[in-house]
Protein backbone atom coordinates (compact mmCIF):
# COMPACT_ATOMS: atom_id res chain seq x y z
CA UNK A 1 0.00 0.00 0.00
CA UNK A 2 1.23 3.31 -0.53
CA UNK A 3 1.82 5.19 2.71
CA UNK A 4 0.60 8.56 2.14
CA UNK A 5 -2.72 6.63 1.19
CA UNK A 6 -2.12 4.18 4.77
CA UNK A 7 -1.51 7.73 6.35
CA UNK A 8 -4.21 9.14 5.19
CA UNK A 9 -6.56 6.37 5.94
CA UNK A 10 -5.15 6.58 9.58
CA UNK A 11 -5.46 10.21 9.71
CA UNK A 12 -8.01 11.17 7.53
CA UNK A 13 -7.29 13.15 4.29
CA UNK A 14 -8.21 16.55 5.83
CA UNK A 15 -6.06 15.56 9.63
CA UNK A 16 -2.72 15.45 8.02
CA UNK A 17 -1.54 18.85 9.23
CA UNK A 18 -0.49 19.56 12.17
CA UNK A 19 0.86 22.63 14.61
CA UNK A 20 2.85 21.02 16.96
CA UNK A 21 5.09 18.27 17.47
CA UNK A 22 6.28 15.98 20.61
CA UNK A 23 9.40 14.02 21.43
CA UNK A 24 9.97 12.58 25.02
CA UNK A 25 13.54 12.96 26.33
CA UNK A 26 13.85 9.16 27.06
CA UNK A 27 13.27 8.84 23.17
CA UNK A 28 15.75 11.62 22.12
CA UNK A 29 18.42 10.00 24.25
CA UNK A 30 17.43 6.36 22.78
CA UNK A 31 18.09 8.09 19.03
CA UNK A 32 21.41 9.99 20.24
CA UNK A 33 22.35 6.59 21.56
CA UNK A 34 21.85 4.35 18.67
CA UNK A 35 23.66 7.02 16.39
CA UNK A 36 26.70 6.95 18.35
CA UNK A 37 26.60 3.46 18.52
CA UNK A 38 25.99 2.75 14.62
CA UNK A 39 28.87 5.48 13.66
CA UNK A 40 30.77 5.30 11.08
CA UNK A 41 27.47 3.95 9.83
CA UNK A 42 23.97 5.57 9.31
CA UNK A 43 21.41 4.03 11.03
CA UNK A 44 17.40 4.43 10.12
CA UNK A 45 14.15 3.75 12.29
CA UNK A 46 10.81 4.88 11.63
CA UNK A 47 8.87 6.76 14.32
CA UNK A 48 5.14 5.06 15.47
CA UNK A 49 2.94 8.12 16.72
CA UNK A 50 -0.18 9.70 16.91
CA UNK A 51 -2.25 12.77 16.15
CA UNK A 52 -4.53 14.27 19.20
CA UNK A 53 -5.85 17.03 18.56
CA UNK A 54 -3.45 19.29 16.57
CA UNK A 55 -0.42 17.92 17.99
CA UNK A 56 1.81 15.21 16.44
CA UNK A 57 3.03 12.89 19.01
CA UNK A 58 6.47 10.55 18.63
CA UNK A 59 5.84 7.77 20.68
CA UNK A 60 8.25 5.24 20.12
CA UNK A 61 11.04 3.73 17.53
CA UNK A 62 9.96 1.06 14.61
CA UNK A 63 13.38 -0.88 13.45
CA UNK A 64 12.68 -2.76 9.77
CA UNK A 65 14.98 -4.56 8.53
CA UNK A 66 17.14 -1.97 5.43
CA UNK A 67 20.38 -2.12 4.59
CA UNK A 68 23.14 -0.17 6.59
CA UNK A 69 26.01 1.29 4.94
CA UNK A 70 28.61 4.06 4.67
CA UNK A 71 25.91 5.32 1.58
CA UNK A 72 23.41 5.31 3.52
CA UNK A 73 20.39 3.59 5.03
CA UNK A 74 17.71 2.61 3.59
CA UNK A 75 14.57 1.27 4.88
CA UNK A 76 12.13 -1.58 3.45
CA UNK A 77 9.09 0.13 3.94
CA UNK A 78 6.93 -3.11 2.97
CA UNK A 79 8.04 -5.07 5.87
CA UNK A 80 6.05 -2.20 8.18
CA UNK A 81 2.96 -4.31 9.47
CA UNK A 82 0.25 -2.58 8.26
CA UNK A 83 -1.73 -2.28 11.67
CA UNK A 84 1.63 0.10 12.99
CA UNK A 85 0.64 4.18 12.89
CA UNK A 86 3.80 5.03 11.05
CA UNK A 87 4.19 8.41 11.36
CA UNK A 88 7.87 9.72 10.36
CA UNK A 89 11.57 8.35 10.10
CA UNK A 90 14.29 9.26 11.76
CA UNK A 91 18.10 8.89 10.26
CA UNK A 92 21.90 9.65 11.34
CA UNK A 93 24.43 11.47 9.02
CA UNK A 94 27.73 10.55 10.17
CA UNK A 95 29.02 13.54 8.77
CA UNK A 96 28.56 16.78 10.85
CA UNK A 97 25.78 17.95 8.23
CA UNK A 98 22.07 17.42 9.49
CA UNK A 99 20.50 18.64 6.31
CA UNK A 100 17.98 16.22 4.18
CA UNK A 101 20.07 14.62 0.86
CA UNK A 102 18.21 14.56 -2.68
CA UNK A 103 17.09 11.29 -1.57
CA UNK A 104 16.68 11.98 1.88
CA UNK A 105 13.60 14.69 0.63
CA UNK A 106 12.23 12.20 -1.88
CA UNK A 107 12.09 9.73 1.16
CA UNK A 108 10.32 12.23 3.57
CA UNK A 109 7.47 12.76 0.64
CA UNK A 110 6.78 8.98 0.63
CA UNK A 111 6.38 7.74 4.00
CA UNK A 112 5.07 9.75 6.77
CA UNK A 113 4.76 13.28 7.81
CA UNK A 114 7.44 13.91 10.04
CA UNK A 115 11.43 13.12 10.06
CA UNK A 116 14.16 13.50 11.73
CA UNK A 117 18.22 13.69 10.79
CA UNK A 118 20.54 13.43 13.83
CA UNK A 119 24.33 14.19 13.06
CA UNK A 120 27.79 13.29 14.27
CA UNK A 121 28.61 13.89 16.97
CA UNK A 122 24.94 13.28 17.62
CA UNK A 123 24.20 15.24 20.58
CA UNK A 124 20.77 16.84 21.24
CA UNK A 125 21.95 20.16 19.14
CA UNK A 126 22.73 17.86 16.46
CA UNK A 127 18.92 16.97 15.43
CA UNK A 128 17.06 18.62 13.26
CA UNK A 129 13.27 17.61 12.42
CA UNK A 130 11.04 18.56 9.18
CA UNK A 131 8.33 18.15 8.02
CA UNK A 132 7.58 15.84 4.60
CA UNK A 133 8.45 18.73 1.99
CA UNK A 134 12.00 18.71 3.71
CA UNK A 135 11.15 22.02 5.60
CA UNK A 136 12.76 22.39 8.84
CA UNK A 137 10.39 22.31 11.80
CA UNK A 138 10.14 22.44 15.60
CA UNK A 139 9.56 19.23 17.66
CA UNK A 140 9.08 19.80 21.52
CA UNK A 141 11.26 17.28 23.97
CA UNK A 142 9.05 16.63 26.71
CA UNK A 143 11.08 16.03 30.06
ZN1 LIG B 1 20.17 11.50 5.04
Amino acid sequence: MDFNKFLAKIFGNDKLKFSNSEISYDLICEIMAIAQKSHPHEFAALFEGKLKEDTLKIEKLVFVPGENSEQGATLNTLMVPTNMKIIGSVHSHPCPSNHPSNADIHFFSKIGIIHMIISEPYDISNIATYNSFGERIQCKVIK
